[in-house]
């Protein structure tokens, strides 16, 4: 990014003032065959910020999920994750990669929560949380065990730790499986509908954590939800996706009570 360029900020209540962002999308254009996924997406996340996206199924919004894991290559734009871009584009307009060394640094910088848990079912529950660290990160045993206990404390779980995955509840493992992504300490976590595999007795546990952890105001969120009063209780800015755009984005308040389009007034209609 050159020195000169005048970045617009969004509208957002997060403490932004002199941050560049984290995470940029720019133009990202992503299509499977003739099937256009994402139209030319602008979307930018700053530290500490908590961005929430919302909208219809189909419309895009796990992908874009997917494109900043670097699971997915996008068909046009690129991603730049702390100043480091994934992709760029060459003279003759082909999309380039960047090496693999950067994208192992991109993805040591992101933390990903998923519908489906995905915890290793052959570990105890500690050991889901010491695996990445020591593998990873070259932590010692001793210190990847004592952080792992730490984080396990902070989402009620501590007293799991000796227990296999399949003998928690959804609830319980998907807490377990927000602490495995923590003690990486990225600087984005991404949560991608991270209730919507539960059973409803088990989803506002599930949410507190999220809130309790959304408190930490290093570290930037972006969250694809269902949950219309989880997305307002903690966003600071939600986006609204509808075939493949930001319909419209703004802070919660705004965009839940004076919806500027009528796609956001019908889809609220049904879900919020
Ligand atoms: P959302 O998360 O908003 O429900 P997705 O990003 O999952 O939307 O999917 C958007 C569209 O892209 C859907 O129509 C989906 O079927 C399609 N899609 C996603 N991944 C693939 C893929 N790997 N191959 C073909 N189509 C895909």
């Amino acid at each position: 990014m050159s020195g000169s360029e005048v970045i617009e900020r969004p509208d957002t209540e997060a403490p932004i003032e002199g941050k560049e962002p984290i995470v940029r999308f720019e133009k990202i254009s992503k299509s499977f065959g003739e099937l256009d996924v994402l139209k030319e997406v602008d979307l930018d996340l700053y530290p500490g910020e908590r961005v929430a996206i919302i909208g219809p199924s189909g419309s895009g919004k796990t992908t874009m999920a997917r494109l900043l894991m670097t699971l997915e290559e996008p068909t046009d734009g690129y991603i730049e994750v702390d100043g480091r871009q994934l992709w760029h584009k060459e003279v003759n307009g082909e999309l380039v990669k960047a090496n693999e060394k950067h994208l192992h640094e991109v993805r040591g910088d992101i933390g990903m929560v998923f519908q489906h848990f995905h915890l290793f079912p052959h570990m105890t529950v500690l050991k889901n949380l010491m695996e990445a660290p020591i593998k990873v990160k070259g932590q010692t045993k001793a210190k990847a065990r004592e952080e792992a206990l730490a984080m396990l404390e902070k989402v009620g779980m501590v007293d799991f730790a000796d227990q296999y995955p399949a003998r928690l509840s959804g609830g319980q493992q998907q807490r377990v499986a927000i602490a495995r992504a923590l003690v990486m300490h990225p600087k984005v976590m991404l949560f991608d509908e991270p209730t919507s595999a539960l059973d409803p007795e088990t989803v506002g546990e599930v949410l507190e954590v999220i809130k309790e952890i959304a408190k930490d105001r290093e570290m930037a969120m972006m969250l694809i939800t269902h949950e219309m009063s989880f997305a307002r209780d903690i966003a600071d800015r939600i986006a609204f996706f509808d075939e493949g755009k930001i319909q419209e984005q703004g802070p919660p308040a705004k965009l839940l009570n004076n919806p500027e389009t009528e796609r956001l007034g019908e889809f609220l209609n049904r879900f919020g």
